[in-house]
């Protein structure tokens, strides 16, 4: 975009265009693109608010009427308005963009009070953004120039061709001082905005100059795939800068939240419940290359809380329902310390953190060059949680064949074993660590204890409220779901049947739904004959570890019910566990129609009143054979 149609942007845009833009704007899809959002009923989806933060989701969109809305924080709109909000655009920039995207042309209305034709900030990101996008183009086209050869070398001795140079959109920043910064200025980005967007600087004589030179350069972009920055290579052995050069904080690169390679990963982490953290632009585009495609990484920082906060975001990371988070190091001492650092930072976090140490220390891209792409996918495949190689590392550094060596390592272990958050896990650990110690159990979970004993009264506290990945265990429909639960591990035979009838969706705990679609995936209750192999086999048809960690408590946790259960036990338990999902949807329904206006959405409001009236029925047949005989 270039000075004359910005200067006609500072136009009002028509009404009726902005009704258009409206109309045609698929709101799901365009939140979509910074939160992942699932069903939540109803045709409603829900996901993490990206305006607070948050543990489960309280942030819903209405695809039907067009809204988003925020239960946790109050935020709410349509489509302008989240992109208002979210990437801190102006209303204009809102509409143009949401235009762009549905293949809208906008007319402008003239202003003819005289507005002032240059606003402040009005319309600054799309401004740095047009920037960035001719900077791209510039630096791509540089890439095939005779001076670039080192730089095309560079990208061909780490394994990546022209193709993959081009998906990445790498490019060259030429031997010159202001050839990038003229071009720009040619095409009407002024002064200010060149360095502004970090792409220029003034020398010390005071003329604009370019901020890279004689360098590789790779786009950085945001998580709707705008180019916001640039990393850039050192190539040449007399450039005395560092080796890696990023652009500097501007109004719209923030190092803190910027991941490279997330625009290409985001469906796929999403999708999969899964990142991968590398260190380097070539090993993002090294593990993509190679199949795996949820890689990312920091763009000359370290891995930090607001990464954690956009990728949780994307992973829809909650209390009940897991995402993993796996980072790669080359085996050197600062990649591991910089694990460990991880270990001390959010214990929330550790459970879902592992580790993946290429054994030959190298990183993903040399891995790729100089075994394949297999041995990327394995190197991924094989990761290690967080707390075992924690555990390794601290071990590592005593002599196990001597006593004071056993006595001192598990001295230095035991704090890390107290820490565990989730207490469901610590008796395996201390198993695990008498184990690699070579010691009985009774001295480390001794050492265990008075390692947690000897942290601050809030600490303990805190590790006596049950676990993160568990949902609230006393509300009565979380209650009667694990009950449900019990019934189909530890009565197969008996619950199978009517429990198998009963679709994990009936569930309101995200948890919960994992066991439920594991005991699916396992054969079904109705199969099983019970016994610690059928509780193996629903363990392990669970795609996440707080659902594992559930089925062996679930197994072994007694039933509510003085005597055997039987089939009448089995039956209002399964009506309960519905009949608090169909209560929960009746509300919901209801709470629609208040707000839909009868007169001019007849047919929705006919549609939604059949459709309350069914489910009524639906939980009075539920409520009677919830109450047989009880
Ligand atoms: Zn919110």
């Amino acid at each position: 975009m270039y000075a004359e149609e910005v200067a006609e942007m500072a136009g009002r845009i028509r009404d009726e265009d902005i009704a258009l833009v409206r109309e045609r704007t698929s709101i799901a899809e365009v939140i979509s693109d910074t939160v992942t959002l699932k069903s939540a009923g109803g045709g409603n989806l829900k996901g993490l608010c990206p305006f607070h933060d948050e543990k489960s989701p309280s942030f819903n969109v209405s695809p039907a009427r067009n809204v988003w809305y925020c239960f946790g924080c109050g935020a709410g709109g349509d489509a302008i308005k989240f992109l208002m909000d979210a990437e801190h655009l102006s209303f204009v920039e809102s509409v143009e963009r949401l235009a762009a995207r549905a293949g809208i042309q906008l007319r402008y209305v003239e202003d003819d009070r005289a507005a002032p034709r240059t606003r402040p900030h009005q319309g600054q990101r799309q401004r740095l953004v047009a920037a960035h996008a001719a900077a791209v183009e510039f630096y791509r086209a540089q890439l095939t120039t005779a001076g670039a050869r080192p730089a095309r070398e560079f990208l061909a001795q780490r394994g990546f061709d022209r193709a993959a140079a081009e998906r990445y959109g790498c490019g060259f920043a030429p031997d010159a001082w202001d050839l990038l910064t003229r071009h720009l200025r040619q095409q009407g980005f002024s002064h200010d905005e060149l360095v502004t967007a970090g792409l220029s600087r003034p020398s010390r004589s005071g003329t604009l100059i370019d901020r890279f030179r004689r360098r590789l350069l790779w786009p950085i972009r945001d998580l709707t795939g705008d180019v916001i920055g640039f990393g850039a290579r050192k190539l040449f052995d007399d450039d005395d800068g560092p080796k890696y050069l990023n652009t500097p904080e501007t109004p719209i690169y923030k190092k803190s939240h910027v991941l490279y390679g997330i625009d290409q990963a985001k469906r796929e982490i999403a999708k999969q419940g899964k990142v991968v953290v590398v260190e380097g632009y070539t090993d993002v585009m090294a593990c993509h290359l190679a199949g795996v495609t949820t890689a990312v990484a920091t763009c000359g920082t370290a891995f930090g809380s607001d990464h954690i906060g956009v990728l949780r975001r994307l992973l829809m990371d909650t209390d009940a329902v897991a995402g993993e988070i796996i980072f790669t190091f080359d085996g050197d001492a600062a990649g591991q310390k910089a694990a460990l650092r991880a270990f001390e930072d959010d214990q929330r976090f550790v459970g879902r953190t592992f580790i993946a140490v290429s054994p030959d220390n190298m990183d993903p891209c040399e891995l790729r060059l100089a075994k394949g792409d297999l041995a990327v996918r394995d190197l991924v495949a094989r990761r290690e949680p967080l707390v075992d190689f924690a555990l390794r590392h601290v071990i590592n550094r005593y002599d196990l064949d001597t006593v004071d060596g056993r006595v001192e390592a598990m001295r230095r272990a035991a704090p890390l074993v107290a820490k565990i958050k989730d207490r469901e896990k610590r008796p395996e650990y201390v198993r695990k660590l008498a184990g690699d110690l070579g010691m009985e159990i009774e001295p480390v979970q001794r050492a265990v204890l008075a390692a947690a004993n000897g942290q601050p009264a809030g600490e303990a506290a805190a590790r006596a409220r049950p676990g993160p990945a568990a949902p609230a265990v006393d509300s009565p429909q979380s209650m009667v779901e694990r009950e449900a639960l019990k019934l189909a591990l530890q009565e197969p035979v008996l619950a199978g049947p009517m429990f198998d009838a009963v679709e994990a969706a009936e569930y309101r705990h995200p948890v919960h739904q994992v066991v439920r679609a594991a005991v699916a995936a396992a054969g079904g209750a109705a199969t099983a004959t019970g016994g610690a192999v059928w509780i193996e086999q629903v363990r392990d048809a669970c795609d996440d570890l707080a659902a594992q960690a559930l089925v062996g408590e679930l197994a072994v946790e007694p039933l509510r019910i003085d005597g055997e259960p039987d089939p009448r036990y089995v039956s209002v338990t399964m009506a309960r566990l519905q009949w608090g999902s169909v209560t929960g949807r009746i509300k919901d329904l209801k709470s629609k129609i208040q707000r839909i206006n009868p007169v001019s959405n007849k047919d929705e409001y006919f549609a939604l009143f059949g459709e309350l009236l069914s489910l009524e029925q639906h939980a009075r047949a539920l409520r009677e054979q919830a109450a047989g005989g009880l």
